[in-house]
Protein backbone atom coordinates (compact mmCIF):
# COMPACT_ATOMS: atom_id res chain seq x y z
CA UNK A 1 0.00 0.00 0.00
CA UNK A 2 2.96 2.30 -0.16
CA UNK A 3 3.41 2.98 -3.88
CA UNK A 4 2.15 6.55 -5.16
CA UNK A 5 -0.79 5.65 -8.06
CA UNK A 6 -2.03 8.57 -10.69
CA UNK A 7 -5.83 8.06 -9.23
CA UNK A 8 -7.20 6.43 -6.23
CA UNK A 9 -10.87 6.12 -6.58
CA UNK A 10 -13.34 5.69 -3.31
CA UNK A 11 -16.27 3.86 -4.07
CA UNK A 12 -17.02 0.26 -6.64
CA UNK A 13 -20.16 1.72 -7.69
CA UNK A 14 -21.09 3.05 -10.81
CA UNK A 15 -19.76 6.08 -10.48
CA UNK A 16 -16.22 5.07 -9.33
CA UNK A 17 -16.16 1.96 -11.71
CA UNK A 18 -16.79 4.19 -14.53
CA UNK A 19 -14.03 6.34 -12.89
CA UNK A 20 -11.53 3.70 -12.60
CA UNK A 21 -12.07 1.95 -16.10
CA UNK A 22 -11.91 5.57 -18.38
CA UNK A 23 -8.88 6.25 -16.21
CA UNK A 24 -7.23 3.01 -16.61
CA UNK A 25 -8.39 2.76 -20.02
CA UNK A 26 -6.30 6.06 -20.65
CA UNK A 27 -3.05 4.47 -18.91
CA UNK A 28 -3.15 6.04 -15.49
CA UNK A 29 -2.34 3.92 -12.69
CA UNK A 30 -5.35 3.23 -10.64
CA UNK A 31 -6.10 1.95 -7.32
CA UNK A 32 -9.97 1.31 -6.47
CA UNK A 33 -10.90 0.78 -3.15
CA UNK A 34 -14.25 -0.28 -2.04
CA UNK A 35 -15.22 -1.26 1.80
CA UNK A 36 -18.07 -4.22 0.66
CA UNK A 37 -16.86 -7.71 -0.10
CA UNK A 38 -17.44 -7.54 -3.35
CA UNK A 39 -18.27 -4.46 -5.61
CA UNK A 40 -22.16 -4.45 -5.09
CA UNK A 41 -22.38 -6.29 -2.55
CA UNK A 42 -23.60 -2.36 -0.46
CA UNK A 43 -25.65 -1.43 -3.18
CA UNK A 44 -29.28 -1.59 -3.76
CA UNK A 45 -31.05 -0.90 -6.89
CA UNK A 46 -34.58 -1.07 -7.85
CA UNK A 47 -32.70 -1.47 -10.44
CA UNK A 48 -33.25 0.28 -14.27
CA UNK A 49 -29.37 0.52 -15.76
CA UNK A 50 -29.81 3.30 -18.76
CA UNK A 51 -27.95 1.81 -22.21
CA UNK A 52 -26.64 5.36 -23.12
CA UNK A 53 -24.30 6.22 -21.03
CA UNK A 54 -23.35 2.33 -20.14
CA UNK A 55 -22.98 2.16 -23.88
CA UNK A 56 -20.23 5.77 -24.20
CA UNK A 57 -18.19 3.72 -21.46
CA UNK A 58 -18.07 0.00 -22.88
CA UNK A 59 -20.16 -0.48 -26.57
CA UNK A 60 -22.43 -3.20 -26.56
CA UNK A 61 -21.93 -3.73 -23.12
CA UNK A 62 -25.60 -5.55 -23.37
CA UNK A 63 -23.46 -8.65 -25.27
CA UNK A 64 -22.03 -9.54 -22.19
CA UNK A 65 -22.95 -7.77 -18.73
CA UNK A 66 -24.90 -9.76 -16.41
CA UNK A 67 -28.49 -7.87 -17.59
CA UNK A 68 -31.98 -8.98 -16.27
CA UNK A 69 -34.61 -7.88 -18.77
CA UNK A 70 -34.81 -5.02 -21.45
CA UNK A 71 -37.34 -2.66 -20.42
CA UNK A 72 -39.94 -2.37 -23.36
CA UNK A 73 -42.91 -0.44 -21.23
CA UNK A 74 -42.91 2.13 -18.64
CA UNK A 75 -46.38 2.46 -16.53
CA UNK A 76 -46.85 5.18 -14.08
CA UNK A 77 -50.06 4.55 -11.79
CA UNK A 78 -51.60 7.39 -9.61
CA UNK A 79 -52.83 5.12 -6.74
CA UNK A 80 -55.83 5.48 -4.33
CA UNK A 81 -57.11 3.10 -2.08
CA UNK A 82 -59.03 0.65 -4.32
CA UNK A 83 -58.32 2.16 -7.97
CA UNK A 84 -55.50 3.10 -9.52
CA UNK A 85 -55.33 5.51 -12.43
CA UNK A 86 -52.84 4.59 -14.87
CA UNK A 87 -50.68 5.55 -17.78
CA UNK A 88 -47.59 4.54 -19.81
CA UNK A 89 -45.83 3.77 -22.56
CA UNK A 90 -44.74 0.23 -24.26
CA UNK A 91 -42.60 -0.20 -27.67
CA UNK A 92 -41.67 -3.22 -29.67
CA UNK A 93 -38.53 -0.75 -30.91
CA UNK A 94 -37.01 -0.85 -27.02
CA UNK A 95 -37.09 -4.79 -26.97
CA UNK A 96 -34.53 -4.64 -29.74
CA UNK A 97 -31.07 -4.04 -29.62
CA UNK A 98 -29.56 -0.83 -28.88
CA UNK A 99 -32.17 -1.07 -26.37
CA UNK A 100 -33.04 1.32 -24.06
CA UNK A 101 -32.69 0.82 -20.88
CA UNK A 102 -32.77 -3.09 -18.70
CA UNK A 103 -33.38 -4.15 -15.10
CA UNK A 104 -30.28 -5.55 -13.18
CA UNK A 105 -29.51 -6.73 -9.85
CA UNK A 106 -26.67 -4.86 -8.46
CA UNK A 107 -24.51 -7.15 -6.81
CA UNK A 108 -24.18 -9.14 -9.86
CA UNK A 109 -24.05 -6.26 -12.45
CA UNK A 110 -21.12 -4.23 -9.92
CA UNK A 111 -19.28 -6.85 -9.78
CA UNK A 112 -18.81 -7.45 -13.47
CA UNK A 113 -18.63 -3.65 -14.04
CA UNK A 114 -15.40 -3.45 -12.04
CA UNK A 115 -14.12 -6.51 -13.00
CA UNK A 116 -14.28 -4.86 -16.69
CA UNK A 117 -11.41 -1.83 -14.82
CA UNK A 118 -9.48 -4.61 -13.35
CA UNK A 119 -8.93 -6.03 -16.83
CA UNK A 120 -8.55 -2.38 -18.20
CA UNK A 121 -5.81 -2.21 -15.68
CA UNK A 122 -6.99 -0.76 -12.96
CA UNK A 123 -6.55 -2.37 -9.44
CA UNK A 124 -9.14 -3.25 -7.37
CA UNK A 125 -9.19 -4.28 -3.11
CA UNK A 126 -12.25 -4.89 -1.48
CA UNK A 127 -13.12 -4.90 2.11
CA UNK A 128 -11.09 -1.73 2.68
CA UNK A 129 -12.21 1.35 4.05
CA UNK A 130 -10.91 4.72 3.13
CA UNK A 131 -11.11 6.53 6.93
CA UNK A 132 -10.41 9.89 5.30
CA UNK A 133 -8.45 11.87 2.98
CA UNK A 134 -5.00 13.06 3.24
CA UNK A 135 -4.85 17.04 3.21
CA UNK A 136 -1.28 18.31 2.72
CA UNK A 137 -1.08 21.90 2.00
CA UNK A 138 -4.24 22.50 1.25
CA UNK A 139 -4.00 19.52 -1.57
CA UNK A 140 -5.57 16.34 -0.98
CA UNK A 141 -2.52 14.08 -1.72
CA UNK A 142 -3.86 10.42 -0.66
CA UNK A 143 -6.17 8.51 1.61
CA UNK A 144 -6.04 6.79 4.92
CA UNK A 145 -7.52 3.32 5.06
CA UNK A 146 -8.16 0.90 7.99
CA UNK A 147 -5.80 -1.31 7.00
CA UNK A 148 -2.23 -1.47 8.83
CA UNK A 149 0.01 0.37 7.56
CA UNK A 150 -2.96 1.62 5.11
CA UNK A 151 -2.18 4.75 3.80
CA UNK A 152 -2.07 5.51 0.15
CA UNK A 153 -0.53 8.38 -2.10
CA UNK A 154 -1.96 9.77 -5.24
CA UNK A 155 -2.15 12.90 -7.85
CA UNK A 156 -5.92 12.60 -7.66
CA UNK A 157 -8.56 11.54 -5.31
CA UNK A 158 -12.05 10.56 -6.65
CA UNK A 159 -14.76 10.57 -4.13
CA UNK A 160 -17.51 8.11 -5.20
CA UNK A 161 -18.44 7.00 -1.72
CA UNK A 162 -21.89 7.35 -2.56
CA UNK A 163 -24.81 9.11 -0.75
CA UNK A 164 -23.42 9.53 2.79
CA UNK A 165 -19.66 10.92 1.18
CA UNK A 166 -18.18 11.05 5.02
CA UNK A 167 -15.24 11.54 3.12
CA UNK A 168 -16.95 15.36 1.00
CA UNK A 169 -17.73 15.82 4.79
CA UNK A 170 -14.56 15.72 6.22
CA UNK A 171 -13.40 18.14 3.58
CA UNK A 172 -16.00 20.53 3.84
CA UNK A 173 -17.29 19.68 0.68
CA UNK A 174 -20.77 19.77 2.38
CA UNK A 175 -23.01 19.49 5.55
CA UNK A 176 -24.52 16.43 6.87
CA UNK A 177 -27.60 16.15 4.91
CA UNK A 178 -30.84 17.42 5.86
CA UNK A 179 -33.91 15.21 6.24
CA UNK A 180 -35.64 16.80 3.16
CA UNK A 181 -32.47 16.11 0.96
CA UNK A 182 -32.44 12.57 0.83
CA UNK A 183 -35.21 9.89 0.34
CA UNK A 184 -35.54 6.26 2.44
CA UNK A 185 -36.27 3.60 0.17
CA UNK A 186 -36.68 -0.03 1.44
CA UNK A 187 -37.01 -2.83 -0.96
CA UNK A 188 -37.55 -6.37 -2.20
CA UNK A 189 -36.62 -8.77 -4.39
CA UNK A 190 -39.74 -11.58 -5.05
CA UNK A 191 -38.96 -14.76 -6.50
CA UNK A 192 -41.72 -15.58 -8.98
CA UNK A 193 -41.21 -17.89 -12.24
CA UNK A 194 -40.46 -15.89 -15.18
CA UNK A 195 -44.11 -17.39 -17.12
CA UNK A 196 -46.03 -16.23 -14.15
CA UNK A 197 -44.03 -12.80 -14.53
CA UNK A 198 -44.27 -12.83 -18.46
CA UNK A 199 -48.22 -13.89 -17.64
CA UNK A 200 -49.19 -10.98 -15.15
CA UNK A 201 -47.39 -8.20 -16.86
CA UNK A 202 -48.51 -8.97 -20.37
CA UNK A 203 -44.87 -9.40 -21.77
CA UNK A 204 -43.04 -12.23 -24.26
CA UNK A 205 -39.57 -13.87 -23.47
CA UNK A 206 -37.20 -11.49 -21.73
CA UNK A 207 -38.67 -8.36 -22.34
CA UNK A 208 -39.64 -6.03 -19.33
CA UNK A 209 -41.55 -4.00 -17.56
CA UNK A 210 -41.46 -1.30 -15.01
CA UNK A 211 -44.11 0.71 -12.79
CA UNK A 212 -43.84 3.89 -10.85
CA UNK A 213 -46.78 4.21 -8.13
CA UNK A 214 -47.87 7.52 -6.61
CA UNK A 215 -50.17 8.63 -4.00
CA UNK A 216 -51.45 5.74 -1.62
CA UNK A 217 -48.14 3.84 -2.22
CA UNK A 218 -46.44 6.13 0.00
CA UNK A 219 -50.29 7.16 1.72
CA UNK A 220 -50.02 10.16 0.22
CA UNK A 221 -46.62 11.59 1.29
CA UNK A 222 -44.06 12.94 -1.45
CA UNK A 223 -42.31 9.47 -2.64
CA UNK A 224 -42.99 6.55 -5.16
CA UNK A 225 -43.14 2.90 -5.23
CA UNK A 226 -41.46 0.49 -7.75
CA UNK A 227 -42.12 -2.48 -9.21
CA UNK A 228 -39.81 -3.76 -11.82
CA UNK A 229 -39.35 -7.00 -13.66
CA UNK A 230 -36.18 -9.04 -13.52
CA UNK A 231 -35.70 -12.45 -15.39
CA UNK A 232 -36.85 -14.57 -12.42
CA UNK A 233 -37.74 -12.29 -9.83
CA UNK A 234 -39.28 -8.77 -9.30
CA UNK A 235 -38.08 -5.71 -7.67
CA UNK A 236 -40.64 -4.22 -5.15
CA UNK A 237 -39.63 -0.74 -3.14
CA UNK A 238 -41.20 2.51 -1.58
CA UNK A 239 -39.44 5.38 -0.30
CA UNK A 240 -39.80 8.98 0.56
CA UNK A 241 -38.18 12.10 2.14
CA UNK A 242 -36.84 11.30 5.61
CA UNK A 243 -38.37 14.68 6.33
CA UNK A 244 -41.83 13.18 4.96
CA UNK A 245 -41.17 9.78 6.91
CA UNK A 246 -40.72 11.80 10.32
CA UNK A 247 -43.47 14.19 9.60
CA UNK A 248 -46.31 11.29 8.95
CA UNK A 249 -44.23 9.15 11.54
CA UNK A 250 -44.13 6.08 8.74
CA UNK A 251 -41.88 3.31 9.67
CA UNK A 252 -40.03 2.37 6.38
CA UNK A 253 -41.08 -1.56 6.87
CA UNK A 254 -44.20 -1.12 7.43
CA UNK A 255 -44.81 1.14 4.11
CA UNK A 256 -43.46 -1.73 2.15
CA UNK A 257 -45.55 -4.26 3.89
CA UNK A 258 -48.73 -1.94 3.72
CA UNK A 259 -47.89 -1.59 -0.39
CA UNK A 260 -47.49 -5.58 -0.88
CA UNK A 261 -50.85 -5.96 0.70
CA UNK A 262 -52.60 -3.15 -1.27
CA UNK A 263 -55.65 -4.38 -3.46
CA UNK A 264 -53.62 -2.83 -6.73
CA UNK A 265 -50.45 -4.29 -5.79
CA UNK A 266 -50.93 -7.59 -4.15
CA UNK A 267 -52.16 -9.87 -7.63
CA UNK A 268 -49.19 -9.40 -9.39
CA UNK A 269 -46.74 -10.32 -6.09
CA UNK A 270 -49.23 -13.57 -5.15
CA UNK A 271 -47.22 -17.29 -4.97
CA UNK A 272 -43.66 -14.81 -4.83
CA UNK A 273 -41.12 -15.69 -2.37
CA UNK A 274 -39.15 -13.27 -0.73
CA UNK A 275 -35.18 -13.18 -1.79
CA UNK A 276 -33.77 -10.07 -0.14
CA UNK A 277 -34.95 -7.20 2.25
CA UNK A 278 -32.52 -4.04 1.63
CA UNK A 279 -33.00 -0.36 2.63
CA UNK A 280 -30.89 2.15 1.44
CA UNK A 281 -30.60 6.26 1.31
CA UNK A 282 -31.21 8.73 -2.33
CA UNK A 283 -29.80 11.80 -2.41
CA UNK A 284 -33.08 13.78 -3.74
CA UNK A 285 -31.73 17.37 -3.15
CA UNK A 286 -31.37 17.94 -6.96
CA UNK A 287 -29.78 20.81 -7.84
CA UNK A 288 -29.53 22.89 -4.92
CA UNK A 289 -27.57 20.29 -2.83
CA UNK A 290 -24.97 19.79 -5.07
CA UNK A 291 -22.18 20.14 -3.27
CA UNK A 292 -18.91 21.36 -3.97
CA UNK A 293 -17.22 18.54 -6.63
CA UNK A 294 -13.72 20.01 -7.09
CA UNK A 295 -10.92 20.85 -5.03
CA UNK A 296 -7.02 20.55 -4.71
CA UNK A 297 -6.37 17.13 -6.14
CA UNK A 298 -9.58 15.95 -5.47
CA UNK A 299 -13.09 15.33 -7.53
CA UNK A 300 -16.54 14.00 -6.12
CA UNK A 301 -18.49 11.72 -8.82
CA UNK A 302 -22.33 10.43 -8.46
CA UNK A 303 -24.46 10.43 -5.27
CA UNK A 304 -22.06 11.58 -3.42
CA UNK A 305 -22.29 14.92 -5.46
CA UNK A 306 -25.87 14.56 -5.49
CA UNK A 307 -26.45 13.79 -8.82
CA UNK A 308 -30.00 12.07 -9.03
CA UNK A 309 -33.04 13.56 -11.11
CA UNK A 310 -35.75 11.77 -8.97
CA UNK A 311 -38.24 12.90 -11.15
CA UNK A 312 -36.72 10.37 -13.70
CA UNK A 313 -35.36 8.13 -11.13
CA UNK A 314 -32.24 8.40 -12.85
CA UNK A 315 -29.10 8.25 -10.82
CA UNK A 316 -26.85 5.64 -12.20
CA UNK A 317 -26.55 7.08 -15.34
CA UNK A 318 -25.84 10.14 -13.76
CA UNK A 319 -23.31 8.18 -11.66
CA UNK A 320 -21.21 6.89 -14.93
CA UNK A 321 -21.44 9.72 -17.03
CA UNK A 322 -19.85 11.89 -13.95
CA UNK A 323 -17.70 9.45 -13.31
CA UNK A 324 -16.54 9.23 -16.97
CA UNK A 325 -16.07 13.25 -17.40
CA UNK A 326 -14.19 12.82 -14.03
CA UNK A 327 -11.95 10.69 -15.71
CA UNK A 328 -11.64 12.94 -18.55
CA UNK A 329 -10.53 15.71 -16.71
CA UNK A 330 -7.99 13.71 -14.66
CA UNK A 331 -6.47 12.66 -18.55
CA UNK A 332 -6.41 16.67 -18.63
CA UNK A 333 -4.21 17.66 -15.67
CA UNK A 334 -1.90 15.00 -16.19
CA UNK A 335 -1.26 16.25 -19.50
CA UNK A 336 -0.80 19.72 -18.23
CA UNK A 337 1.23 17.78 -14.73
CA UNK A 338 -1.31 20.19 -13.02
CA UNK A 339 -3.85 18.67 -10.66
CA UNK A 340 -5.25 21.67 -8.70
CA UNK A 341 -8.48 22.56 -8.62
CA UNK A 342 -8.00 25.04 -11.33
CA UNK A 343 -6.50 21.93 -13.19
CA UNK A 344 -9.13 19.85 -12.82
CA UNK A 345 -11.75 22.63 -13.51
CA UNK A 346 -12.67 20.77 -16.70
CA UNK A 347 -15.10 18.43 -14.77
CA UNK A 348 -17.05 21.08 -13.58
CA UNK A 349 -17.74 22.39 -17.25
CA UNK A 350 -18.39 18.95 -18.87
CA UNK A 351 -20.56 18.75 -15.70
CA UNK A 352 -22.60 22.00 -16.86
CA UNK A 353 -22.56 21.13 -20.74
CA UNK A 354 -23.74 17.48 -19.85
CA UNK A 355 -27.60 16.50 -19.28
CA UNK A 356 -26.66 16.24 -15.55
CA UNK A 357 -26.54 19.81 -14.35
CA UNK A 358 -29.34 20.53 -17.19
CA UNK A 359 -31.74 18.40 -15.81
CA UNK A 360 -30.68 18.97 -12.22
CA UNK A 361 -31.51 22.44 -13.13
CA UNK A 362 -34.73 21.68 -14.70
CA UNK A 363 -36.12 20.45 -12.19
CA UNK A 364 -34.46 22.36 -8.92
CA UNK A 365 -37.52 23.53 -7.45
CA UNK A 366 -39.78 19.93 -8.13
CA UNK A 367 -39.10 17.94 -4.56
CA UNK A 368 -39.27 21.05 -2.57
CA UNK A 369 -42.37 22.11 -4.26
CA UNK A 370 -44.46 18.73 -3.89
CA UNK A 371 -43.01 18.58 -0.19
CA UNK A 372 -44.39 21.88 1.08
CA UNK A 373 -47.64 21.78 -0.44
CA UNK A 374 -48.75 18.22 0.05
CA UNK A 375 -52.17 19.01 -1.54
CA UNK A 376 -50.76 17.49 -4.82
CA UNK A 377 -49.75 14.05 -3.46
CA UNK A 378 -52.76 14.04 -0.46
CA UNK A 379 -55.46 15.71 -2.12
CA UNK A 380 -55.05 15.92 -6.08
CA UNK A 381 -54.51 11.80 -6.80
CA UNK A 382 -57.17 10.74 -4.63
CA UNK A 383 -59.43 13.53 -7.04
CA UNK A 384 -58.11 12.01 -9.89
CA UNK A 385 -59.20 8.30 -9.50
CA UNK A 386 -62.95 9.69 -8.19
CA UNK A 387 -63.30 11.85 -11.02
CA UNK A 388 -61.82 8.90 -13.61
CA UNK A 389 -64.36 6.49 -11.68
CA UNK A 390 -67.24 9.01 -12.24
CA UNK A 391 -66.26 9.80 -15.83
CA UNK A 392 -65.91 5.90 -16.96
CA UNK A 393 -68.82 4.05 -14.72
CA UNK A 394 -71.77 3.72 -17.33
CA UNK A 395 -75.01 5.13 -15.52
CA UNK A 396 -76.99 6.96 -18.21
CA UNK A 397 -75.24 10.63 -17.14
CA UNK A 398 -74.94 12.54 -20.78
CA UNK A 399 -71.01 13.09 -20.82
CA UNK A 400 -70.95 16.60 -21.22
CA UNK A 401 -73.22 16.41 -17.32
CA UNK A 402 -71.01 14.28 -16.08
CA UNK A 403 -67.76 16.30 -17.19
CA UNK A 404 -69.53 19.24 -15.39
CA UNK A 405 -69.90 17.43 -12.16
CA UNK A 406 -66.33 16.47 -12.33
CA UNK A 407 -64.82 19.80 -13.16
CA UNK A 408 -67.53 20.91 -10.03
CA UNK A 409 -66.19 18.26 -8.00
CA UNK A 410 -62.52 19.34 -8.43
CA UNK A 411 -62.78 23.08 -8.03
CA UNK A 412 -65.31 22.48 -4.39
CA UNK A 413 -63.09 21.33 -2.24
CA UNK A 414 -60.04 23.96 -2.58
CA UNK A 415 -61.41 26.39 -4.32
CA UNK A 416 -61.08 27.40 -8.31
CA UNK A 417 -58.44 29.90 -7.66
CA UNK A 418 -56.21 27.79 -5.21
CA UNK A 419 -56.76 25.14 -7.96
CA UNK A 420 -55.17 27.23 -10.44
CA UNK A 421 -52.39 28.65 -8.32
CA UNK A 422 -51.59 24.85 -7.53
CA UNK A 423 -51.66 23.71 -11.43
CA UNK A 424 -49.64 26.71 -12.10
CA UNK A 425 -46.78 26.01 -9.12
CA UNK A 426 -46.46 22.10 -10.03
CA UNK A 427 -46.32 23.36 -13.99
CA UNK A 428 -43.35 25.63 -12.69
CA UNK A 429 -41.53 22.83 -10.72
CA UNK A 430 -41.43 21.09 -13.78
CA UNK A 431 -41.44 23.18 -16.59
C1 LIG B 1 -33.78 1.46 -3.79
C2 LIG B 1 -33.08 2.23 -4.85
C3 LIG B 1 -33.52 2.18 -6.15
C4 LIG B 1 -32.86 2.86 -7.17
N1 LIG B 1 -33.31 2.75 -8.44
C5 LIG B 1 -32.64 3.31 -9.44
C6 LIG B 1 -33.02 3.11 -10.79
O1 LIG B 1 -33.97 2.40 -11.07
N2 LIG B 1 -32.30 3.73 -11.76
C7 LIG B 1 -31.21 4.49 -11.47
O2 LIG B 1 -30.58 5.00 -12.40
N3 LIG B 1 -30.83 4.72 -10.20
C8 LIG B 1 -31.50 4.15 -9.18
N4 LIG B 1 -31.11 4.35 -7.90
C9 LIG B 1 -29.98 5.26 -7.64
C10 LIG B 1 -28.66 4.58 -7.92
O3 LIG B 1 -28.59 3.38 -7.22
C11 LIG B 1 -27.52 5.51 -7.48
O4 LIG B 1 -27.69 6.77 -8.05
C12 LIG B 1 -26.16 4.94 -7.93
O5 LIG B 1 -25.94 3.70 -7.31
C13 LIG B 1 -25.04 5.90 -7.54
O6 LIG B 1 -23.80 5.31 -7.83
P1 LIG B 1 -22.52 5.71 -7.00
O7 LIG B 1 -21.41 4.90 -7.57
O8 LIG B 1 -22.39 7.17 -6.93
O9 LIG B 1 -22.82 5.25 -5.49
P2 LIG B 1 -23.06 3.81 -4.90
O10 LIG B 1 -23.67 2.93 -5.90
O11 LIG B 1 -23.75 4.01 -3.61
O12 LIG B 1 -21.59 3.26 -4.62
C14 LIG B 1 -20.78 3.79 -3.59
C15 LIG B 1 -19.78 2.72 -3.20
O13 LIG B 1 -18.80 3.28 -2.33
C16 LIG B 1 -18.52 2.36 -1.29
N5 LIG B 1 -18.01 3.15 -0.17
C17 LIG B 1 -18.68 4.11 0.53
N6 LIG B 1 -17.88 4.67 1.46
C18 LIG B 1 -16.68 4.05 1.33
C19 LIG B 1 -15.42 4.19 2.02
N7 LIG B 1 -15.26 5.11 2.99
N8 LIG B 1 -14.40 3.38 1.68
C20 LIG B 1 -14.55 2.45 0.69
N9 LIG B 1 -15.72 2.28 -0.01
C21 LIG B 1 -16.75 3.07 0.30
C22 LIG B 1 -19.87 1.70 -1.02
O14 LIG B 1 -19.73 0.44 -0.36
C23 LIG B 1 -20.43 1.56 -2.43
O15 LIG B 1 -20.08 0.35 -3.04
C24 LIG B 1 -31.75 3.66 -6.86
C25 LIG B 1 -31.29 3.74 -5.54
C26 LIG B 1 -31.94 3.03 -4.55
C27 LIG B 1 -31.43 3.12 -3.14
Amino acid sequence: MSEKFDVIVVGAGPAGTSCAYTCAKHGLKVLQIERGEYPGSKNVMGGVLYRKQMEEIIPEFWKEAPLERPVIEQRFWMMDKESVLSFGYKGLEWAEEPYNNFTVLRAQFDQWFAAQAVNAGSLLICETVVTECIVENGKVVGVRTDRPDGDVYADVVVLADGVNSLLGKQLGFHKEFRPDEVALTVMEVINLPKDRINERFNLEDNQGCTIEIFGDSTKGNLGTAFLYTNKESLNIGVGTTLSSMIKAKLKPYDLLDYLKNHPMVKPYLDGGESAEYLAHLIPEGGYHSVPRVIGNGVLVVGDAAQFVNAIHREGSNMAMSSGKMAAEAIVRAKQENDFSEVGLSSYKDALYESFIIKDLKKYKDATHTFENYPQYFKEYLPMMNQAASKFFTVDGTPKRDKQKEIMRGLTKERGRFKVMQDIYRAWKAVK
